[in-house]
């Protein structure tokens, strides 16, 4: 018996990239970089990582970068040991590189 299959590429397509990261796997990747996410503007980023979410809420501004403010709660998050210091790291340089496309965007 012949089966007759159409193989459907599937593993090329954006979709495929911002399921991944809306699932939270884009700082789970190394070597990542901003060429993946160029979609994302740096003021969401950090809904993107998954972990972040639930301390959004504790930022005292509701435009908070999360990098230099004093009440954040991110930052406190990451004070406590409660999110992984080098997952904010990688926050504030994807948001850094992301700002940078922006600029050159205008
Ligand atoms: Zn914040």
């Amino acid at each position: 018996m012949i089966s007759n299959r159409n193989q459907k590429g599937k593993n090329t397509t954006t979709s495929t990239t911002l399921y991944k990261i809306q699932d939270g796997y884009i700082a789970d990747t190394p070597g990542f970089s901003t060429f993946t996410i160029d979609e994302i503007e740096s003021e969401k980023l950090a809904y993107y990582f998954k972990e972040f979410k639930q301390y959004l809420s504790q930022c005292e501004y509701g435009d908070c970068e999360h990098v230099k403010e004093e009440k954040c709660g991110i930052k406190k998050a990451v004070n406590e040991n409660k999110i992984n210091i080098g997952r904010y790291d990688r926050y504030c340089k994807l948001r850094e590189e992301l700002k940078e496309k922006e600029e050159h965007k205008w």
